[in-house]
């Protein structure tokens, strides 16, 4: 099973992931860890993309086209794979569905998780990860069970990201609407495309898309 989640920053996509990952073995790609995984590296690509990154700018579609054909192409993702991330463009899009077609692979499940622009700054902005196991917590919204200790691997270590500041998240708002938006329509008209309700507990959610996930559930 391949599957697309489809939503704004900080709606939840990287948490759902996690919880598909548990509960069907499927391999979760991320663009965002990936690019991020770059910049780490001190390569000179790398110091190019933090500059795009910490403006929420879109990094270009030629690269993230490239960077997810080479990911998809690897052994593990045999097991069916979660885009999550990708595509965020018309152009992505439609190269993924060349990609897929090219490979013989099936696109199960595009799933939009919607959720109001006026809860994604808080969201995004309490967000942080265990620095060992990348479990994904949220000041307000989701604890971990002790203070301080990740419920996952027991690690203390926690890092937030750099752009996850009020104002690079209002040019990522910006940009998810002018580019990724229009491609709700594209898997729309292309009869894939499902809805959750994002604003809902993070397990209700995670209930509404085993039923999608499960053969139930409508198409919007
Ligand atoms: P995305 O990957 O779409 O950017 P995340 O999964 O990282 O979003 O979620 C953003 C933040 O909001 C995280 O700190 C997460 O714990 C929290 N969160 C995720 N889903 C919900 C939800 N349904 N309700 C409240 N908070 C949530
Ligand atoms: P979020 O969890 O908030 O949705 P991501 O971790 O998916 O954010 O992405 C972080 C940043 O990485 C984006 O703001 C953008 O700069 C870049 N990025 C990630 N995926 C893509 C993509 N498919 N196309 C272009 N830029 C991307
Ligand atoms: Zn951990």
């Amino acid at each position: 099973m391949n599957m697309i989640l489809l939503g704004p920053p900080g709606a939840g996509k990287g948490t759902q992931a996690q919880n598909i990952v548990r509960d069907y073995g499927l391999v979760q790609l991320s663009t965002g860890d990936m690019l991020r995984q770059s910049v780490a590296s001190g390569s000179a690509l790398g110091q190019q993309l933090k500059a795009v990154l910490d403006a929420g700018e879109l990094v270009s579609d030629t690269i993230m086209i490239e960077m997810i054909a080479d990911r998809i192409a690897q052994p593990d993702c045999k097991a069916g794979f979660i885009l999550d991330g990708f595509p965020r463009t018309n152009e992505q899009a439609v190269a993924l569905d060349a990609l897929l077609d090219e490979k013989g692979l099936n696109l199960d499940h595009v799933i939009e998780m919607a959720v109001d622009d006026a809860a994604l700054t808080e969201r995004v902005t309490g967000r942080y990860t265990c620095a060992k196991c990348g479990a994904g917590y949220h000041d307000n919204f989701q604890k971990p069970q002790k203070d301080g200790v990740c419920d996952g691997c027991g690690g203390s270590e926690f890092t937030r990201r750099s752009d996850d500041n009020a104002e690079t998240v209002a040019n990522r708002l910006k940009e998810f609407h002018e580019k990724t938006a229009p491609i709700i329509h594209y898997y729309r008209q292309k009869g894939r495309l499902s809805q959750v309700d994002g604003m809902a507990a993070i397990e209700v959610v995670t209930a509404q898309i085993s039923t999608i996930l499960n053969g139930g559930g409508a198409r919007v």
